[in-house]
């Protein structure tokens, strides 16, 4: 029987602010949506980690055997400065400042945080679909905003009708704002706009002539505004209606609750069931972001070329701090904290290496079933990942006192054990084992040198010492093999 059939998982809704059963629309299969990166930079690690929260997310699904399709998009036009309607589009003003092309921006990015997720280990969404690549889609849906009266054109620009669309629906649903509010906050700062009112949002905009990212629709050769493309996009792959959609807790206001509207004014249907905001990455006190410059890339984490922290840290061990905070609670980043980790994390994986040489006893005396189900209790709680490492770190103290034999477990039980371990610490948290690869380098180190004393064994005709140290390191499982290059080995 499938695990998903046995665990409920309870999923903390932004649109309802509560925890509600997940159930997804069609039995055993998920589609799950979340905002992508704008392309015009290198990733932060702030940004990482709301991708990292999809990824625990998205592998607990793929665990518990839910059919899933993720999609994440890549924004790669329309996303103007200061997340507003006028301004220059982030990636043409990269290209104009480096004088490449702006597709030469969206590459370069691209494949930087390509890089620094997989470093990361996160998983590769299903469908990475990018805006440039669905603007005849997002036309279409303009189109039928249009018709639907929900929209109008003013000088080859289209505006969504806020004032309108909130006569019937709810605007502000998701972030709690009400439009009263919403007129009041940008009134200001939108004096000299075409819009009919401040709230309304850009559905397309014709480009002013130094716009070069432009495509021709019948309102004028312009672009899509940012919040149209997700929708197209997640409509397009998932349908009208979807499972899960998700992004960081900044974009709930204006990104989110423009493209509930958007779904809602052209489909007529709300098209998420679960909304899911994922909390920010603090650094000095301050939201991690690259317009204030308070911000660390993943790579100066790794090599240490930083000047924030004392020493350089593994993908693995920023992953484990990442994970030891829930995804919906802030995270301060500090050399401190990273360092706290890194202490847990290697503790934890010394623990995973020493499992092989723990003996099965006849009966058991710990209750592995009860632990196994705390595991899956903390992830069916709204993916609550420092509650499950707790849990693993309560498997530590297990893994001790069985080396002691202190405490004994029957086969069946040790067998049991060693399979949710492994599973919740590469499966689901997705960490790697980097102590491993060292202990192997190390071990590879230490027959090279009892093949070198049984070499000079032999020299001396010390036949009882050489065979001495091959067949005790036989028993052991390494086998050496002498040739005309030398003696290699192998371990079984
Ligand atoms: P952007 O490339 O600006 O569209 O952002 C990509 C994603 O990173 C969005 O989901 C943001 O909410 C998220 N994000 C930006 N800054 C932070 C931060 N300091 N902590 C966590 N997530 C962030
Ligand atoms: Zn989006």
């Amino acid at each position: 029987m499938e695990l998903f059939k046995q665990h409920q998982i309870k999923i903390y809704n932004s649109l309802t602010k509560s925890k509600q059963i997940f159930k997804p629309i069609n039995e055993g299969s998920v589609g799950m949506y979340v905002c992508g990166p704008t392309v015009y930079s290198n990733v932060h690690l702030g940004n990482v980690r709301t991708f990292m929260s999809f990824d625990l997310i998205y592998r607990y699904l793929l665990h518990l055997g839910y059919k899933v399709r993720y999609v994440r998009n890549i924004t790669d036009a329309g996303h103007l400065e200061n997340d507003a309607d006028e301004g220059e589009d982030r990636i043409s003003k990269k290209a104009r400042l480096e004088k490449i092309e702006p597709m030469e921006v969206v590459q370069q990015y691209t494949v930087d945080f390509h890089n620094v997720m997989s470093k990361f280990n996160s998983l590769p969404p299903n469908i990475e679909p990018t805006a440039t690549g669905h603007i005849i889609e997002q036309i279409e849906i303009i189109k039928e905003i249009l018709a639907k009266g929900l929209a109008y054109e003013i000088n080859g620009s289209v505006y969504f009708d806020v004032l309108k669309y909130n006569k019937k629906e709810h605007y502000g649903i998701l972030s709690g704002r009400n439009i009263e509010d919403a007129i009041h906050n940008t009134r200001t700062l939108d004096g000299q706009s075409e819009k009919r009112n401040p709230q309304d949002f850009a559905l397309w905009k014709k480009a002013k002539p130094e716009h070069i990212m432009r495509w021709p629709s019948p309102w004028s050769i312009g672009f899509p505004g940012w919040h149209l493309e997700c929708t197209a996009m997640s409509n397009k792959y998932l349908g009208k209606q979807f499972d899960i959609h998700g992004g960081g807790m900044d974009l709930k206001f204006p990104h989110h609750e423009c493209e509930i509207a958007q779904s809602n004014a052209c489909f007529g249907e709300n098209p998420v069931n679960y909304w899911m905001h994922s909390n920010m990455l603090i650094l000095n006190g301050q939201k991690m972001a690259k317009s204030t410059g308070n911000y660390i890339l993943p790579n100066e984490i790794f090599t240490g070329e930083n000047t924030i922290l004392t020493k350089a840290f593994h993908p693995s061990v920023v992953r484990f701090f990442m994970l030891q905070a829930h995804y919906r609670s802030v995270l301060d980043f500090s050399s401190d904290a990273l360092a706290a980790s890194e202490k847990g994390f290697f503790k934890l994986m010394e623990a995973v290496n020493s499992l092989s040489s723990i003996k099965t006893g006849k009966t058991s005396t710990i209750d592995i079933k009860t632990w196994e189900t705390s595991c899956y209790n903390a992830m069916n709680d709204d993916f609550n990942s420092p509650i499950l490492i707790a849990q693993l770190f309560e498997a530590v103290r297990f893994i001790n006192l069985l080396k002691l034999e202190t405490e004994t477990l029957n086969q069946e039980d040790l067998e049991q054990f060693k399979k949710v371990l492994n599973a919740f610490i590469f499966d689901v948290l997705g960490l790697e084992n980097i102590i491993k690869t060292d202990t192997s380098s190390q071990l590879e180190g230490a027959v090279e040198i009892l093949i070198k004393l049984r070499n000079e064994a032999r020299i001396s005709k010390n036949w009882a010492l050489s065979d001495q140290i091959r067949d005790e390191l036989l028993e052991k499982g390494i086998q050496l093999k002498d040739g005309k290059e030398g003696t290699s080995f192998s371990i079984n």
